[in-house]
């Protein structure tokens, strides 16, 4: 059903599974010790990634969500990042790792970034599944990138059109028809 309206897959749900362990495990290795660490899950497409992550992450850790909503200002490429729905704990002291699906602009993450760091955080650190370089506006960079990925719009695993399509185990890219129908 799902499958109908993608046009390719980029990453099929293997391929994730595999890289997503590997993070795991690297990032296992990097807390070991660690009874500090806050993960937080970047409400909604991150989630996904983040349970699967948390899976393979044998560590002593907490976790959070945040959501944050950019808005594009007309054709510009103006963004701002409002915060929708903040942590719930004080992260004051913490080591942080924040969770994405995608840095794009990297505007979102400069915003989680600042806004953590005035907090208090005692370390921040990025983890995102999928990281478009080409696409970058402002200066954020993520730790620990899953894939590196061209600058084309995605779906699945989390990523959205929409509000549809995050529920696909992988990541593929729409047919054209899909946005052409999208008013009908
Ligand atoms: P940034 O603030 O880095 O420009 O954008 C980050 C957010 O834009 C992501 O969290 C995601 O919601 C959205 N985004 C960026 N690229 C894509 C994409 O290829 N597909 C989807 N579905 N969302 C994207
Ligand atoms: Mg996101
Ligand atoms: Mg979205």
């Amino acid at each position: 059903m799902l499958d109908n309206d993608i046009e390719r897959v980029i990453y099929s749900r293997d391929q994730i599974q595999q890289r997503v362990k590997e993070l795991g495990k690297q990032l296992t290795h990097d807390y070991a010790g660690n009874k500090n660490l806050v993960v937080v899950d970047v409400l909604t497409g991150a989630s996904l990634f983040t349970i699967d992550l948390l899976e393979h992450m044998d560590v002593y850790c907490r976790m959070d969500f945040v959501d944050v909503s950019s808005y594009k200002g007309g054709t510009s490429s103006t963004g701002t990042v409002t915060l929708l729905h903040d942590l719930k704990n004080d992260i004051k002291g913490k080591d942080v790792l924040i969770c994405e699906d995608i840095v794009d602009t990297g505007r979102t993450l400069k915003f989680l970034m600042d806004l953590l760091d005035g907090r208090g955080a005692n370390s921040i650190k990025v983890c995102t599944m999928l990281d478009k370089p080409s696409g970058r506006l402002v200066d954020a960079k993520a730790d620990y990138v899953g894939f590196n990925v061209p600058n084309e719009f995605l779906v699945g695993y989390g990523l959205d059109y929409d509000g549809y399509y995050r529920n696909l185990p992988y990541v593929g890219v729409l047919k054209p028809e899909v946005y052409e129908h999208h008013n009908d």
